[in-house]
């Protein structure tokens, strides 16, 4: 039987962008994931690359503006790496509130039409944040291709149960069909992470529904744009993405069409010009999160069972330094970032 240095489980965003970082490592990687890979959250994600105070829970901050910073020389090396576009865009976000935001500067009306000319003034304050964006299903394309030119190894389509223990160690995983072995396993399973046994993360679906307009001309939005009720997010191609509801009904991916319906009203109401906007597609996915909103990062209480998972709303922001700090982590090197906070072992 094959032995691999690691095995991943869960090829989304997370699982994915840590692998091609161990591989880059010279070790032998295998990615296993029940479905298809990338079409969990990672495939619902707006992509919104904000790391401004005040958008995350404190103890997240600096590990955000790490990984916000990391950011174009990441999507630079997948790109050239792959020839593919992720539609890195840095051009920043539109926060637009009821009350002012405390500590910015807010923009003139005058400053607002000149950024978005096609954002209706209803009366709320706007700032500028130096936020960017990503197209998160290009991202996976991406970093899938990455993996398989530098031979990760990969099988889809058969869950894993558990993972296996010798003496107390990791010696690899059994999924449905068959097992595989390792040294070293890493959970990246997204909101599904807690079910696979020995131990178990107290991980929980929340769930997100989300549409995309086809915009009557390309510039038409050019910001990403948070505002009471959505946020908008613009892709170069033309794409409008309105989002999301933030819902707590458990394992549910269903659409509701009348959710559907209020998000896309609430965009036309700060954007009429939507009006001519084609409704292209509407879908839910299931963010992972924690008890305390942040992430599990770290090894477990088992030796060779690490955990890379819990990103709730901002696993796009921090797929870089996940990647990067758990990848230093399982390889031993010394890592430079603080990840206690995010340590499995909080949860013991
Ligand atoms: C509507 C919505 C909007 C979002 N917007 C943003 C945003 O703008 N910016 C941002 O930073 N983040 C955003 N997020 C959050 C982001 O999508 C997630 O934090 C991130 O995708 C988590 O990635 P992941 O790889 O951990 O999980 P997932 O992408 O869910 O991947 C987990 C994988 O594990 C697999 N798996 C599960 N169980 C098993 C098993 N037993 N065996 C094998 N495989 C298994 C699944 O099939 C899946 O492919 C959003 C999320 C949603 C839902």
């Amino acid at each position: 039987m094959k032995n691999w240095d690691v095995i991943v489980i869960g090829a989304g965003i997370i699982g994915l962008s840590l692998a091609r970082e161990l591989r880059k490592r010279s070790a032998a990687v295998l990615v296993l994931d029940r479905g298809m890979p990338g079409r969990e959250a990672s495939h619902a994600a707006a992509g919104m690359l904000a790391a401004s105070p005040g958008e995350l829970p404190p103890p997240l901050l600096p590990l955000a503006s790490v990984s916000f910073q990391l950011y174009p020389e990441f999507v630079h090396e997948l790109e050239i790496e792959t020839g593919m576009n992720v539609d890195f865009r840095n051009n920043g976000a539109l926060l637009l509130t009821r009350s002012p935001h405390r500590g910015v500067e807010p923009l003139r009306p005058s400053e607002l039409c000149e950024l978005e000319p096609n954002v209706v003034d209803r009366g709320l304050t706007g700032v500028f944040l130096h936020e960017a964006s990503v197209d998160p299903r290009a991202l996976v394309s991406a970093l899938l291709q990455a993996c398989k030119h530098r031979g990760v190894d990969t099988s889809f389509g058969d869950g894993v149960n558990a993972v296996n223990l010798t003496d107390a160690r990791v010696v690899g995983v059994r999924t449905e069909k068959t097992t595989f072995a390792a040294p070293i396993v890493i959970n990246c399973a997204g909101a599904w992470a807690g079910q696979v046994l020995p131990c178990s993360f107290p991980t929980r679906p929340v769930k997100g529904q989300m549409l995309s307009l086809a915009m009557p001309t390309r510039d038409l939005i050019r910001h990403v744009i948070r505002a009471p009720e959505v946020y908008l997010v613009p892709r170069s191609d033309g794409r409008l993405l309105v989002g999301a509801t933030i819902e707590e009904v458990g394992y549910d991916k269903r659409v509701d069409a009348a959710t559907i319906q209020r998000m896309h009203h609430a965009a036309l109401t700060l954007v009429p010009a939507l009006e001519r906007a084609r409704l292209l597609e509407d879908w839910a996915g299931l963010r992972p999160a924690t008890p305390d909103s942040l992430p599990i990062l770290g090894p477990s209480r088992i030796p060779g069972y690490f955990v890379a998972t819990g990103h709730f709303r901002d696993g796009i922001l921090l797929t870089p330094i996940s990647a990067l700090a758990m990848a230093q982590i399982i390889s031993g090197e010394p890592c430079a970032y603080r990840l206690e906070p995010f340590s499995p072992a909080r949860f013991d």
